[in-house]
């Protein structure tokens, strides 16, 4: 712990205020690390495990992001896109934005494979900020163009090194080459094999690395 506060860290009094209820007092190590970092922009590598805070190390900056720029997402075009290996690990991901989220504007949604497709559809069409997704089923949307991801501005790829071993790679490769190249991107691991650290290589630019 540290005697920084989200405030402080540029957190703005929206989120700040669902932090409060929801009883973070003070920020993580990694989110204290994270939050200026992103909030001003740059790319970022961090090598995290899950029960850091590292979630809303990445969440908070980028849904303050979102509100400072009143940004409001078209119809099927997700601003933010956070990619999971498992269903499990994308709905909660789901849960802790909309938990920070509660007293804004911003909407989000999670999709996954395995489950009826058209909620999510009708979902998309009425138009996400967020988009919290695995792989496979978010390629077989973009792909029958119920999502458009051409207006993506901020990419997440959450527990990296399970991505690559439950076999995404190409499916997350194929995903990257339908964003734009201007965006702010974002790889989290708890590890970091030579599979994970080429694919870091290709989509951050400069990053800057957390431990
Ligand atoms: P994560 O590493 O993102 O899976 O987060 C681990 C757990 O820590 C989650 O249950 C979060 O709700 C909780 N958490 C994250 N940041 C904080 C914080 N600053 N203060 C208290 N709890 C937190």
């Amino acid at each position: 712990m540290n005697n920084t506060n989200f405030d402080s860290l540029g957190i703005g009094a929206s989120l700040s205020r669902a932090l409060a209820e929801i009883g973070y007092d003070q920020p993580t190590a990694i989110q204290a690390q994270a939050i200026p970092e992103l909030l001003a922009g740059n790319d970022l590598l961090g090598i995290a495990q899950t029960g850091t805070g590292k979630t809303a190390a990445f969440a908070l900056p980028i849904l303050e992001t979102l509100i400072a720029n009143s940004v409001r997402a078209q119809a099927k075009c997700p601003k933010v896109l956070i990619l999971a290996p498992t269903r499990e690990l994308a709905a909660q991901i789901r849960d802790e934005v909309a938990s920070y989220a509660r007293h804004t504007s911003i909407r989000y949604t999670c999709i996954f494979g395995g489950v009826n497709q058209n909620p999510q559809v009708k979902t998309l069409a009425k138009g996400v900020e967020v988009l919290v997704a695995t792989p496979g089923r978010l390629l077989d949307l973009a792909n029958n163009r119920h999502v458009d991801l051409r207006q993506v501005s901020h990419l997440v790829l959450d527990e990296a090194d399970r991505l690559l071993d439950m076999g995404f790679i190409r499916d997350v490769k194929k995903i990257i080459r339908m964003l734009p190249r201007d965006r702010q991107s974002l790889l989290f691991s708890a590890t970091m094999p030579a599979e994970v650290a080429d694919l870091a290589a290709e989509i951050l630019d400069r990053p800057t690395r957390i431990n």
